[in-house]
């Protein structure tokens, strides 16, 4: 999506609104003629008062007024709003320009691009947010030194808000591992929104997708690597669930990994792998990589499955 996607949906905004415009006065003008002549006359003294303007001549503006006031009775006397026939624009501010008066880009066009970058993003689910995470899913029974599930949580949110709100200046990798359904990829979902929202685009992949293709890649099928290594911000979930192909897609990980960092761009992996079971994986390098605090901001979710809460 880019501005003229933008520009486009405003042109057709503004066209349905006219069209919708058209069939109401269709509408009113056979349910009571006497409008349509008042419609006639009015546009009629408009041109007229238009070049008086232009004459230098003053107009009678009050025989207009008068015709609007008539024509507006007349709704209200069939049943109609007194503005039924006014334009018609979904933003007022702007009337589905994107432009305000006073040349500045309106509210609802910087809305509008946001929605289609977190659409683009595949971030439709407005419950994903940092302000909509909910802790009260998670348990505060204590379960380590006196620290119950939702205390951790509420510790991760702050730690994740924080790289999000802080972007492009944390850690280049979050790591975010533990067991499945532990809300990993809910607050991988956050930061890239949060992300979006303070302007940066970011792209989320499972591993599954992104293994699948350095495989075809690999296998000189055409597919186009460019925008893993050119995103801002990365997401990859569930590392650890694709099929492996040994060294091959490895190579493949490494160098993302290793040309993201030197490209200054910033990574959030999400696994269900624990330390060791990476090393085993994917092999030292990588792990190395991982483990190294001034690459990689490692948080760890603990307690239990709360899926079966959220559905
Ligand atoms: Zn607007």
């Amino acid at each position: 999506m880019s501005i003229s996607d933008v520009m486009a949906a405003y042109d057709a905004i503004r066209q349905k609104n006219e069209e919708e415009l058209q069939r109401r006065r269709r509408e009113v003008f056979a349910a009571v003629p006497r409008l349509a002549e008042l419609d006639k006359e009015l546009t009629s003294r408009l041109v007229a008062s238009l070049k008086d303007a232009l004459d230098g001549k003053s107009t009678d503006t009050a025989a207009i007024q008068a015709l609007v006031d008539e024509s507006r009775a007349l709704l209200v006397q069939a049943g109609y709003d007194a503005n039924y026939l006014d334009p018609i624009y979904t933003c007022p501010d702007c009337r589905d320009t994107g432009t305000r008066d006073d040349a500045q880009r309106c509210a609802c066009f910087k809305r509008r691009l946001l929605e289609d970058k977190l659409a683009e993003a595949r971030l439709t689910d407005n419950d994903v947010s940092f302000e909509k995470f909910n802790l009260s899913l998670f348990s505060d029974e204590p379960i380590e030194n006196g620290k119950s599930q939702r205390d951790m949580m509420r510790r991760i949110r702050q730690i994740c808000e924080t790289w999000a709100n802080n972007f492009p200046g944390g850690t280049p990798i979050l790591l975010l591992a533990g067991s499945a359904g532990l809300g990993k990829t809910y607050v991988s979902k956050c930061i890239m929104r949060r992300v979006i929202e303070r302007g940066y685009t970011a792209a989320y992949y499972t591993a599954y997708r992104l293994f699948s293709l350095f495989h075809s890649d690999r296998m000189g099928e055409s597919v186009d690597l460019t925008p893993l290594f050119e995103v801002p911000l990365l997401i990859i979930d569930d590392l650890g669930t694709e099929p492996m192909t040994r060294n091959v897609t490895i190579e493949y990980f490494f160098d993302l990994l290793n040309e993201r960092y030197v490209a200054g761009l910033h990574t959030v992996i999400v696994t269900n792998l624990s330390f060791l079971e990476l090393k085993q994986l994917y092999g030292d390098r990588i792990h190395s990589r991982l483990m190294d605090v001034r690459y990689s901001q490692k948080i760890i979710f603990k307690g239990r499955d709360v899926r079966i809460h959220m559905t």
